[in-house]
């Protein structure tokens, strides 16, 4: 799509709402940080809801068998960019796998649950846009990091 300025906050709500059955199912209790005074991002408007669907989704899966399943969503600017965090309390990404979860077709996932694919797409949409994307998991908590220029 073309490259229009988006408010980060209105497609994450949308996101929620889009994910919001997932979400209840799995009793994921759900804390917004929302930096009040971020701008708007000049970005395409797909794309970045796009980012957003695969890391709550993958986030949500994560979640499921967990006691007290926690998704924290939050932005902030750092200079020039917009950053979004994705963070769970699920178990974790294993160091060996940490390399391989970017690669298309890698997942962990039961077949028909996972293509492997949403952190790939993710990773296009980044790059796209001059964005950046870093993860930090330890057992217990994982946060996904994304940030887009604002500028585009
Ligand atoms: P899929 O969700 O279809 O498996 P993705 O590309 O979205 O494909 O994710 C690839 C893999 O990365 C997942 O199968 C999972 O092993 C790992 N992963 C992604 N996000 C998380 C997370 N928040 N916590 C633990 N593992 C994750
Ligand atoms: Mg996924």
């Amino acid at each position: 799509g073309d490259k229009v300025f988006a408010d980060i906050r209105t497609g994450i709500k949308n996101t929620m709402i889009m994910l919001n059955h997932k979400i209840k199912k799995a009793n994921v209790n759900v804390i917004e940080d929302y930096d009040e005074s971020l701008p708007p991002v000049k970005a395409m408007i797909g794309e970045l809801n796009q980012v957003w669907t695969n890391l709550i989704d993958n986030a949500t899966d994560a979640l499921e068998g967990i006691e007290n399943p926690e998704l924290i969503i939050k932005t902030r600017r750092d200079r020039e960019f917009v950053c979004v965090s994705v963070i769970d309390n699920g178990p974790g990404i294993p160091d060996d796998n940490k390399k391989r979860i970017f690669d298309p077709f890698f997942t962990t996932k039961k077949i028909g649950q996972g293509t492997g694919l949403g952190l790939d797409v993710v990773t296009r949409i980044v790059k796209q846009h001059k964005g950046t994307i870093t993860v930090d998991s330890v057992p217990g908590r994982t946060e996904f990091v994304v940030c887009f220029p604002i500028n585009g």
